[in-house]
């Protein structure tokens, strides 16, 4: 991936697979998804839970290439505490950078790193699988709530 990362994005892209943040299951989280991206095989478990509006606590494991695993240590980093209408928001623009190469905003934080795996298309499915993810674990919250 050398030359599609400058090089502060993929240390940053690497540090999270290597040091994966909220990593490993939440005891008796009331919401589990998990999902699979079967061309490279990518797998994503991600629990969760909300309360007042909010992901009080988020954990992700799973295993996988480089760009699945640290796509979902950095949507947990960054959405960790944050209120659910947020996470909808920074789904939208993660799925709006790497499918139709918008510019990242602010709002996305160090998620700005995955910008250059939308010239790798077949990396794509590989950063938003955790995200697809995430929007099953919001849709089944948005039921339960
Ligand atoms: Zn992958």
């Amino acid at each position: 991936m050398a030359e599609l990362f400058d090089d502060l994005y993929r240390e940053l892209i690497l540090d999270h697979y290597r040091r994966p943040r909220n990593h490993g299951e939440l005891p008796d989280a009331p919401i589990r998804v998990e999902g699979v991206n079967p061309v490279c095989g990518d797998e994503i478990h991600l629990d969760l839970k909300v309360a007042d509006g909010a992901i009080a606590d988020i954990g992700f494991w799973g295993h996988g290439c480089s760009i699945s695993q640290s796509s979902a240590s950095m949507l947990t980093e960054r959405l960790k505490g944050r209120p659910l209408d947020e996470a909808g928001r920074v789904t939208k623009k993660v799925r709006a950078m790497l499918i139709d190469g918008e510019l990242p905003d602010s709002e996305l934080g160090d998620l700005e790193a995955l910008e250059g795996v939308a010239r790798l298309p077949v990396r794509v499915k590989c950063a938003l699988l955790c995200w697809n993810v995430l929007e099953q674990g919001l849709a089944e919250a948005a039921t339960t709530a």
